[in-house]
């Protein structure tokens, strides 16, 4: 396979993988349908009908320039999500651990603190072969809300801090949108090192790591976790199922609101999913009681 063709594979799978699309298999060429695309006017109409955008616009981002809040999170409308049966795992994901008892506020950041004492300077899987950083957390002991990313890119892994790259600014800008600060959330991921290349996590990379997740969002004890994209909400339910069955509602889950919604690095290859995004984000604020900030 070409380069070229190699690389646009790459960039589909990581496309439908955002949506939660994980099993792929190949089909057999259908000539007579290759001939039909080739000449539009043999489709049947139905499949020649134009697919109508959404009924408002949004500036399209440009790579590098990060869009400010108002013009991409505010006055959206709600939309409904479908529901989707649940697909096969094909690797098995850990079943998740037991809660653990309640951390007092007080006691929070110590609590913290540890875990990240007991994660040391890793080599429990491979991905500390390619380490720069570990990529602990940012954010308050006392959050209500907390995002769980998938793992740190090449600028977290050099800072040491999540989601401070391009996909950083994305989420920055739905926290501000949402009428919150970012210093005023908890932001981790399901693996603390960046995997090659910002590959999907391997199945035991993800289930080496995901318990000092589950450790910290215990001791947190966030009201609200908003999981960004498939990865985040595979780990955190014990479940691989397409996004599109697990967002635009409530789970309870581990005394939390669990709310999935999708990884901002794909709203930035697909801005016209923010619609989406936002209703997932109103979600989140009507849980938390909060009101998006007055324009101006
Ligand atoms: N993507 C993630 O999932 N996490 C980060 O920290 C950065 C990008």
């Amino acid at each position: 396979m070409d380069p070229a063709t190699r690389a646009a594979l790459i960039e589909r799978v990581r496309f439908y993988r955002d949506l939660g699309l994980t099993e792929f298999y190949r089909r057999p060429v259908d000539l007579a349908l290759l001939q039909s695309l080739d000449n539009p006017q043999d489709c049947h109409p139905e499949q020649a009908q134009r697919v109508e955008g959404p009924a408002f616009s949004i500036s399209p981002d440009t790579p590098g320039t990060p869009v400010l809040a108002s013009e991409t999170w505010e006055n959206m409308p709600q939309s409904s999500s479908q529901e989707n049966p649940l697909i096969a795992p094909r690797k098995s994901i850990l079943t998740p651990p037991q809660v653990l008892p309640v951390v007092q506020p007080a006691d929070r950041a110590a609590a913290l603190q540890l875990i990240r004492e007991d994660i040391g300077d890793c080599t429990r899987c491979a991905l500390h072969k390619g380490r720069n950083k570990i990529v602990f957390s940012d954010g308050p002991p006392d959050a209500r809300l907390m995002f769980v990313g998938e793992g740190p890119g090449a600028d977290e892994d050099a800072q040491g801090i999540p989601f401070v790259g391009k996909a950083g600014q994305l989420l920055n800008n739905m926290i501000v949108a949402m009428g919150l600060r970012r210093d005023e959330v908890y932001i981790a991921n399901v693996v603390k090192c960046r995997p090659p290349g910002n590959r999907t996590p391997e199945p035991d990379e993800g289930n080496t790591c995901s318990p000092f997740l589950f450790r910290q969002i215990d001791v947190i004890r966030p009201q609200v976790i908003v999981a960004l994209g498939a990865t985040a909400a595979t780990y955190l339910l014990g479940q691989r199922q397409p996004l599109a069955g697990l967002r635009g509602r409530v789970h309870a889950w581990r005394g939390s609101q669990l709310i999935v919604t999708y990884h901002p690095a794909f709203l930035l290859r697909d801005p016209r999913q923010k619609k989406e995004a936002w209703a997932d984000l109103q979600i989140a604020m009507r849980e938390l009681g909060l009101k998006p900030p007055a324009k101006g």
